[in-house]
């Protein structure tokens, strides 16, 4: 865990300036893209479509790369406000639901009722969205994802809950360091960014994880100490 924050550290230094970089490279990207998807569904290119098709998803990793990186080395303040997580759940549900249709998966929810935290909703909802999207990319067709929160004692818990492959033992303390990736087209940002926003939103996170799938709790500090 120490390692992990000194390296977010580290990285938040460095990050100012990748940053603005990070920024200024996405507009020739997008102009690239354009251009790509213009030519892609041209007769004459009809049979490079395959390298088309190709080179733009390269150009959306990079530009996820970005997203992400920026968003682990904003510095912009957090926004807490009163919310209910269960609220914002709800609020993404149908973007969840559309994914894991896509992916034929399945989608559970079970919300019980909890109280309102101080939040950034913007935040909270990258979070979950960070979480859900790992655990689809580590279920094949047919699988379930459970969203669930609950109180336990004082604390208010969001867990995703997937029916993956299992996270390994010998990678566990790699997680959360930033690029650090079991994916051939991953970013290793997703859970970076994760910690950082638990870390913004008085939270903490913990993984459970074995052979029939992973459960990722959100714990968000005792509500008690904030009365
Ligand atoms: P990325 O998804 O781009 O690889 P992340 O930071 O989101 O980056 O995740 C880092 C690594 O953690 C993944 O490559 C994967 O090995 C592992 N991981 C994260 N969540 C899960 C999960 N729900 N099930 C299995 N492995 C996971
Ligand atoms: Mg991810």
């Amino acid at each position: 865990m120490e390692d992990k924050m000194a390296s977010l550290e580290r990285l938040n230094l460095i990050g100012q300036m990748a940053a603005g970089i990070g920024h200024e490279i996405r507009n020739p990207m997008t102009t690239v893209r354009g251009f790509l998807q213009m030519y892609r569904n041209k007769d004459s290119f009809i049979k490079y479509k395959e390298t088309f098709n190709l080179m733009i998803d390269e150009l959306d990793r990079a530009n996820s790369i970005i997203t992400e990186f920026l968003s682990l080395a904003k510095n912009k303040p957090v926004n807490l406000t009163l919310k209910n997580i269960n609220r914002i759940v709800q609020k993404i549900l149908p973007l969840i639901q559309a994914d894991a249709t896509n992916n034929e998966m399945v989608v559970e929810v079970e919300l019980t009722e909890v109280i309102d935290l101080l939040l950034d909703e913007e935040e909270i909802i990258q979070l979950v969205l960070n979480l859900v999207r790992n655990g689809f990319e580590a279920m094949t067709a047919g699988k379930r994802l459970k969203i669930k929160t609950f109180l336990d004692g004082n604390q208010v818990v969001l867990a995703v809950e997937d029916q993956g492959s299992g996270i390994k033992p010998e990678i566990l303390d790699k997680l959360g360091t930033p690029f650090f990736t079991t994916k051939e087209n991953g970013t290793g940002l997703g859970l970076s960014v994760c910690y950082g926003i638990a870390e913004r939103n008085n939270a903490t996170i913990n993984i459970e994880t074995g052979p029939s799938g992973t459960t990722i709790f959100v714990r968000f500090d005792d509500f008690a100490g904030m009365l």
